[in-house]
């Protein structure tokens, strides 16, 4: 079988690697830390720094396809890799891993994110108070799980913060009655297939859970939102697996953010749907044909293991309606995902 490369070490490479294996691929993951949860069940583990022309280039020519389960590889490395071995491009990349670059690419094919200002200064935060009210100030790159996010209510908080390194964005908060993500995948040849869009619910600014069918206030936006998705693969001409985050309000779907990756609120889709985001995503950067994305329950339910070790999902072994999944990363500091739950319920035949 070929060889596909993954950049990234995390738990989103890990089930990649697995769902590849079972396609008959082998898997080689380059990350810059020494121990690596997709490392561990991958045929082969690079460790370096991204920033390593040579370990790179070794590693491109030892693969026949790379991609990336983690938006914040930086891009300019990327340079050593054939163009067409990296799938998702690296455009996607560049894009996704800044939220002022997303928030227009999303502006530009139609796309309605929250009202923003780009923030270096406090004065420049300040005006952005007056004009946009009560907001979140955030890193434009490498937050993730609510980290570098600052929630202002009052103009005074302002007047507090460490603003010494610049690179911020200012977004108007959003009254929104649900959460919810449009996962696409995109193959070789242009065809796009969505799963359902889960209801995905948040506690501290990281993902708790997601629940399918979603709710009325979710299930009527979901075609404009799949159709910003499709406008945002297409102009990428991108292949494989991309996520849109959105609020469901009262004026349609607010972009939140995307991600050029499988996602955790699809993880469902490994009990939940006929074909996983994982398989597809590998199916999709491998030029096979896609697999059907369709619900395989009546009612799922994804719970995050935030924080927790194993013997507080024990539970879950003698309950035949959930899926365990725990990632062997080891110390469960608090807010770290640990793993994840998934419950498929299937409505008693009448
Ligand atoms: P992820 O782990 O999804 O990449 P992240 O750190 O990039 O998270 P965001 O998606 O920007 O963070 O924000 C995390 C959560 O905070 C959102 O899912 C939402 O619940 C809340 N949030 C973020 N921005 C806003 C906003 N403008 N208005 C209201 N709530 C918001
Ligand atoms: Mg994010
Ligand atoms: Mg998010």
């Amino acid at each position: 079988g070929a060889t596909i490369g993954i950049l990234g070490g995390g738990q989103l490479g890990r089930m990649l690697s697995m769902a590849a294996a079972q396609l008959g691929y082998r898997c080689h993951i380059y990350a810059p830390e020494s121990q690596s949860v997709a490392g561990d069940v991958s045929a082969r583990f690079t460790s370096a720094p991204w920033h390593t022309q040579g370990a790179l280039a070794a590693f491109a020519r030892q693969c026949d396809v790379i991609t990336y389960e983690f938006e914040n590889v930086p891009v300019e490395p990327l340079a050593a890799i054939e163009a067409d071995k990296l799938a998702p491009g690296p455009q996607a990349l560049e894009v996704a891993q800044d939220r002022l670059a997303e928030k227009r690419f999303a502006e530009d094919v139609g796309g309605r994110p929250a009202p923003y200002a780009p923030v270096d200064t406090r004065e420049e935060l300040l005006a952005a108070f007056d004009r946009l009210g009560p907001g979140i100030l955030k890193t434009r790159r490498e937050g993730y799980d609510g980290k570098g996010q600052w929630r202002l209510a009052a103009r005074e908080d302002a007047e507090t913060l460490d603003m010494s390194r610049g690179g911020l964005i200012y977004e108007a908060l959003v009254r929104f009655e649900a959460e919810f993500s449009v996962i696409l995948v995109r193959g070789r040849d242009g065809e796009i297939r969505f799963w359902d869009s889960a209801h995905n619910e948040h506690e501290s600014g990281i993902l708790a859970r997601s629940t399918l069918p979603a709710p009325d206030a979710v299930i009527r936006q979901v075609d404009e939102a799949r159709g910003l998705a499709a406008a945002v693969a297409e102009k990428l001409g991108y292949v494989g697996v991309l996520t849109l985050e959105f609020f469901a309000t009262g004026d349609g779907p607010v972009f939140n953010e995307m991600a050029p990756r499988v996602h955790n609120s699809g993880h469902w889709s490994i009990e939940g749907a006929v074909t996983s985001q994982f398989e597809n995503h590998i199916r999709a950067i491998c030029g096979l044909p896609l697999g059907d994305t369709a619900l395989a329950g009546d009612r799922v339910e994804m719970r995050n293991l935030i924080g927790t070790d194993g013997g507080e999902a024990a539970h879950c072994l003698s309950d035949p309606q959930a899926h365990l999944h725990f990632y062997g990363k080891g110390e469960a500091r608090s807010g770290r995902k640990m793993g994840h739950v998934t419950y498929i319920y299937r409505e008693p035949a009448r």
